[in-house]
């Protein structure tokens, strides 16, 4: 051991005004501003100061370090990941995909002053709904419309007006909830309405509905069995019978469709999803449903239907608490303008472009890429392109899969502790610049590429896994 006065003292940092004057730190301070680098330099020099055993002041570490501590507090929190979970409406991942002219429209309604709740014709106050109304109405057939924050908001909305201290009506095979956080009892009961549920898990009957119906009847809902379905022998009943039954009995019948799309999926090969129209026509007085879910716009629930009732839902104060903003309502209007144009909606709404891709494409995807990818990858893992199936998730078709193609990535061989390698690898992804999510299966971990645009997109994608970082 050496007796502490035998060596000399470690290095000393020069004052901190001097150290501001590098063209390092000052290139910082440009970059991010004088007060975050100087928090930033002060900190470390602190840590130096604390360092147990005492170490000389080395400048260019000093410097490295605190540049990377301001890079990583100028990196958004929120920020764009590859969705390569084989789920095209993630609910994690931010669902829908907004089209570019919904973007635009977003930009506009942000950076300027709108007519939002202003009439232009007649230089009054207006009514934000005003804006999508005639679109919505155009597209379901339905009298009314008002739009709310999420679909949540809007059943909540329809209970709390019409079933407030008084029963509903629910076929107990539609009891459900979705994502934990929604569930229809629980909702009901929040709403201050009066569950009554009718028939049995499996079958329902009209007669059951009709013997159920009493003085203190407010509403008879049914609702969309969005990520489950019922199989055997069952029996539900046709809306237009239930709509039939409570018109007679002067009940008002609504319908929680849950995705709800707009248009007849099957004419871009997907399987068929109940649209609010159908719902309308059959005779549902009130229909609610997602705008992120396959209908591909922002997030936001959309109630459609009978003009007085919709006029009651627009009077409750909870609508004022649950009302859409500007910019969701700018993105609404610019996606429902895309669907008065059928023919070319697969091209240009993202969520259906995903959803309708074919599957020779990803396969063809997946080969071209496969090979730059096991080159840019090297010897740190192998890579297959496989057939796969992706799903469209957030509740709609539960049982259906649509076929596509993923890269699966393995481990390399004499790996050790190979049974954990899909899990390093999938960490390894997300700590990427832009993160890449894909899930892990049979012990591969597979990236479905029916998400990755082709041309900008999954160039970046290649070009980063050169930067993955594996644990040796
Ligand atoms: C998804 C869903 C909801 C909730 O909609 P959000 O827009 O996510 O709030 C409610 N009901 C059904 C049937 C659904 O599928």
């Amino acid at each position: 051991m050496t007796p502490p006065e035998a060596t000399s003292a470690p290095a000393r940092p020069p004052a901190l005004d001097r150290l501001l004057e590098g063209p390092a730190l000052k290139s910082l301070v440009d970059l991010h501003g004088r007060q975050p680098v100087l928090a930033v330099a002060r900190d470390e020099l602190a840590r130096w100061r604390q360092a147990e055993p005492p170490c000389d002041f080395d400048r260019p570490q000093f410097e490295a370090r605190c540049q990377a501590l301001l890079q990583a507090a100028a990196t958004p929190h929120l920020r764009p990941v590859f969705n390569l979970t084989g789920t095209v409406l993630h609910t994690n991942l931010g669902r829908a995909l907004a089209p570019p002219e919904a973007v635009q429209a977003v930009a506009e309604a942000m950076s300027r002053p709108t007519n939002l709740e202003y009439d232009l014709q007649d230089g009054q106050r207006g009514d934000r709904d005003d804006h999508i109304e005639g679109l919505l109405r155009e597209l379901t057939g339905g009298e009314a419309a008002t739009a709310v924050n999420n679909n949540a908001a809007a059943v909540l909305l329809m209970l709390g007006t019409l079933a407030a201290g008084k029963e509903v009506l629910v076929s107990r095979g539609e009891l459900i909830e979705i994502g934990g956080a929604f569930r229809i009892p629980d909702i009901m009961r929040r709403a201050g309405a009066r569950l009554v549920e009718v028939g049995t898990t499996n079958r329902t009957h009209l007669r059951d509905f009709a013997e159920a119906i009493t003085p203190r009847t407010a509403m008879v809902m049914k609702v969309h069995t969005s990520n489950y379905a019922i199989q055997g022998f069952t029996a539900a009943v046709p809306e237009a019978e239930l709509a039939a039954l409570c018109r007679e009995r002067g009940i008002p019948f609504a319908v929680d469709l849950g995705s709800g799309t707009l248009v007849d999926m099957t004419r871009w090969g997907l399987p068929a999803e109940p649209t609010p129209a159908q719902a309308i026509a059959q005779g549902a007085q009130l229909v609610s449903f997602s705008g992120d879910k396959l209908l591909g716009g922002p997030q936001a629930g959309l109630i459609v239907g009978d003009k007085a009732l919709v006029a009651r839902i627009k009077r409750n104060p909870l609508k004022r608490a649950l009302r859409l903003d500007k910019m969701t309502i700018a993105a609404l209007e610019a996606v429902l303008r895309l669907y008065r144009d059928p023919e070319r909606l697969a091209q240009r709404l993202p969520t259906l472009r995903l959803l309708s891709r074919p599957a020779e494409d990803i396969r063809a995807q997946a080969e071209r890429l496969a090979p730059l990818v096991a080159q840019a990858l090297g010897a740190r893992a192998t890579v297959q392109a496989l057939p796969c199936r992706s799903q469209i998730g957030s509740g709609s078709l539960p049982v259906e899969r649509l076929d596509s193609a993923c890269l699966a990535l393995g481990a390399p061989p004499g790996q050790r502790r190979a049974g954990r390698f899909p899990e390093h690898l999938a960490a390894a992804l997300r700590a990427l610049p832009m993160p890449v999510i894909g899930r892990i299966e049979d012990g591969l971990l597979r990236l479905d590429l029916r998400c990755l645009d082709a041309g900008g997109d999954e160039q970046r994608f290649v070009e980063q896994l050169a930067l993955l970082q594996l644990p040796g």
